[in-house]
């Protein structure tokens, strides 16, 4: 795939982690509302991943997701290219399930799924897009599960039990596992400043924008003589009145109304 370009004239708007749950129907609520109101008017929309709560396969769509899906496809035929990546929560999307090919939940979205990094040009400047979770290097026994649940073969033997099954070992996972327990917790690992640098030198970028550690902030420090700058966007929790868009501009994230 060739490097996305948002050339100086579009408009990118960003968000992460709006863990949508029919548990929580006033986040949803906010999130489809400033979405409609805020992207419709975008060129892009990037959404980098923890769009949802829980993801136990494309067949698992519940109420909230097909009206996010009917929400994202009325922003598309709009005219605005939203792109989706997974995160840790949601790393099941678009994995085809055993024996039934078919459109993915991104297309169904009329969304295009972006790699866990990617690197994009946003208005002259290299970015790169990530969920976040790959950079929290310090908690292993976190990396040590997500290396296993993005092996294929281990999605494959999940994506073939039933989906009453999946929902089950998917809730049971969140409430027993470590890494969930921490999360529940809010102490989710922040992310490991060595790997932060490797991975923007290995793009080749000096601009990072992800979400997952609910640590929303702008840093700026220097690496080897090299201006950096990483943009953390904010969880979504309407009760806690924490979640917007991030928008792009003269080189800086611009924060949008909340409401
Ligand atoms: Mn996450």
């Amino acid at each position: 795939m060739s490097m996305l370009h948002v050339t100086a004239s579009q408009t990118a708007l960003f968000a992460s982690d709006l863990h949508l749950s029919l548990d929580a129907p006033e986040t949803a609520e906010q999130a489809m509302r400033l979405l409609w109101i805020q992207a419709a008017s975008a060129d892009h929309l990037f959404l980098l991943g923890d769009l949802f709560e829980m993801w136990v396969g494309d067949d698992g769509i519940d109420s909230l997701a097909q009206q996010f899906s009917t929400l994202l496809r009325q922003l598309s035929n709009a005219g605005t290219q939203v792109w989706m990546m997974r995160g840790n929560r949601d790393f099941l999307i678009d994995v085809p399930l055993p024996g039934k090919p078919g459109p993915g939940f991104t297309e169904q979205c009329g969304a295009q799924l972006l790699d866990d990094p990617c690197l994009i040009d946003l208005q002259g400047t290299p970015a790169l897009l990530a969920h976040g979770d790959a950079l929290c290097t310090d908690d292993e026994v976190y990396q040590t599960w997500r290396t296993t649940c993005r092996d294929p073969r281990w999605q494959q033997a999940m994506l073939s039990r039933s989906l009453d099954e999946r929902i089950a070992i998917g809730r049971q996972a969140r409430q027993n596992s470590e890494a969930g327990k921490r999360e529940m917790a809010g102490a989710l690992a922040d992310v490991n400043q060595a790997a932060v640098d490797a991975m923007l030198d290995s793009a080749g970028a000096d601009l990072l924008i992800h979400g997952h550690t609910h640590r929303p902030a702008h840093h700026h420090w220097t690496h080897e003589g090299r201006a950096r700058q990483r943009v953390v966007l904010t969880d979504w929790d309407a009760k806690a009145h924490r979640g917007h868009l991030m928008g792009w501009a003269s080189g800086k994230p611009v924060p949008m109304p909340k409401a």
